[in-house]
């Protein structure tokens, strides 16, 4: 029996969003996705989510059945106010507050709460996002505690309960893979390699077993180590 609860997932077209949008529709009768173009610098990922969306509808009609609409809000505004490596051409490195230069600050406190407003309009109480506080690269509005602050903030504010949901928050890079494989198995580990996108660079030219990206940056060196982790400890079974 699926939770009566609808839900929307924050759904960029990379891995963890992915695993995040299949365990939704796992358990939620009606699942929606949300993305935002704030002119990243990867917006490749942007083209990676409908064709993501397309490959789980055809693999899996369970699936199928449960995903509604999709949403893309134009938060131009955000690439603006900020000044880091992903809405600039600028090398990505670690800066002097120890954060790295990727940071666009309280990012995520921004997409759900845009995401809790187009919720609530389209009758939707839970939000689901990837994000993890194990490998989560010193991002503070990442972390389990400013999210449950959030949801607090959001349910007041719409006098309407809004659950912040984030599966993958105690759960490694290697842990996802695993996860992925119990969701949907080697179809759905295919389809993530295949199509999902987290290179911060753009770059979908080269093909790894992991996937695609430069291979270089640190959002292609965490998916490489997970892939890697998870697939030694399924040779060790
Ligand atoms: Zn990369």
């Amino acid at each position: 029996m699926a939770d009566p609860r609808r839900a929307l997932v924050l759904y960029s077209g990379g891995q963890d969003s992915t695993v995040c949008l299949a365990w939704a529709l796992e358990r939620y009768a009606h699942v929606e996705t949300i993305g935002f173009d704030y002119r990243q610098r990867h917006a490749v990922e942007l083209e990676c989510r409908l064709d993501v969306r397309h490959a789980l509808v055809a693999a899996f009609p369970r699936w199928a059945a449960r995903l509604g609409q999709d949403h893309l809000l134009d938060l131009a505004l955000l690439g603006r106010i900020s000044d880091t490596a992903l809405t600039d051409a600028r090398a990505i490195e670690m800066s002097a507050n120890g954060l790295p230069n990727t940071f666009v600050p309280a990012r995520n406190l921004l997409f759900f709460t845009f995401a809790a407003s187009v919720a609530h309009r389209r009758g939707l109480s839970v939000l689901v996002g990837g994000m993890c506080e194990t490998d989560y690269s010193g991002y503070p509005d990442c972390r389990d505690n400013t999210l449950k602050a959030l949801q607090v903030a959001i349910s007041l504010g719409l006098d309407a309960p809004m659950t912040i949901e984030t599966p993958l928050m105690w759960v490694d890079k290697a842990a996802t893979w695993a996860l992925a494989d119990t969701l949907g198995g080697a179809a759905f580990v295919d389809l993530i390699v295949e199509r999902t996108h987290s290179c911060y660079l753009g770059d979908r030219t080269r093909r790894h077993p992991w996937g695609r990206g430069c291979g270089a940056c640190p959002a292609c060196e965490l998916r490489r180590a997970g892939y890697a982790q998870w697939q030694a400890a399924r040779a060790d079974r």
